[in-house]
């Protein structure tokens, strides 16, 4: 339902709470938090209300200058930790909107090859598939544009990498996502109010396009890898 993700040199767990809490009005069931500090990916994840993540990230603070967040409105399985975003295969850490319709199919192939699910969700597809090809290629960029060309549906996803400290991967196709570009930094969401504090500098992806992160430079590109070019627009209204 909800989506947002931080790239930079500040702390992203702040940026990322506040950012969902400006998608609350959507509404949602659950939510979660993955940081990435070098060291390793944290994920929480929290049945209802934002709040509750929040008292979970007061016990259990976790720091990291990239991370991505969700809020989830469950369409398959039903709402609860297990269920809640980020969802996480090995090193593969991911969040995403929308439905995945092939999920069933992709699954019964990932299980055959000795992947465990823990989740009821369409979404643990998604990071078993791209774990998939990142064991087998070591690329996380090329594993994520090869597992998108494999999901049909709908999905706008943000994907962290444990071996890939300070890299993200943003992509949509059928449900919406934002880049917001500020000094050296970057933010991806769902839908424009959530980082709209933090830059006015939008970019609007389009479906079957991907943003690749990686130190503080973003690179656009489509599934198969042949750039884009697509200039920022300027939000001149508030929410
Ligand atoms: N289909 C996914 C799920 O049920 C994502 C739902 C959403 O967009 O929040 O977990």
């Amino acid at each position: 339902c909800g989506i947002v993700g931080y790239v930079g040199a500040r702390q992203a767990p702040p940026i990322i709470i506040d950012g969902l809490k400006k998608l609350e009005y959507r509404g949602y069931d659950s939510a979660g938090i993955a940081t990435q500090n070098g060291k390793g990916i944290e994920v929480l994840r929290a049945e209802g209300k934002l709040v509750n993540l929040e008292r979970l990230l007061t016990s259990n603070p976790v720091s990291g200058s990239c991370g991505i967040g969700h809020t989830r409105w469950a369409t398959h399985g039903r709402p609860s930790v297990a269920n809640a975003h980020p969802h996480r295969a090995d090193g593969i850490v991911v969040v995403h909107n929308g439905i995945i319709e092939n999920y069933l199919d992709l699954r019964d192939r990932l299980i055959e090859k000795g992947h465990s699910f823990s989740s009821d969700t369409d979404t643990e597809v998604i990071s078993h598939l791209v774990e998939d090809f990142y064991r087998e290629s070591g690329d996380f960029l090329s594993a994520v544009r090869k597992t998108l060309t494999e999901v049909r549906g709908a999905y706008a996803v943000a994907v962290l990498c444990e071996q890939e400290p300070g890299k993200m991967v943003a992509a949509r196709s059928g449900s919406p996502l934002v880049i917001g570009q500020g000094q050296e930094e970057f933010f991806v969401a769902s839908d424009v109010p959530a980082i709209l504090k933090h830059t006015r500098e939008m970019i609007f992806l389009e479906d079957g396009e991907l943003a690749w992160f990686a130190g503080n430079t973003m690179t656009l590109m489509d599934l198969a890898g042949n750039p884009v070019t697509r200039l920022p627009k300027t939000i001149t209204w508030n929410p």
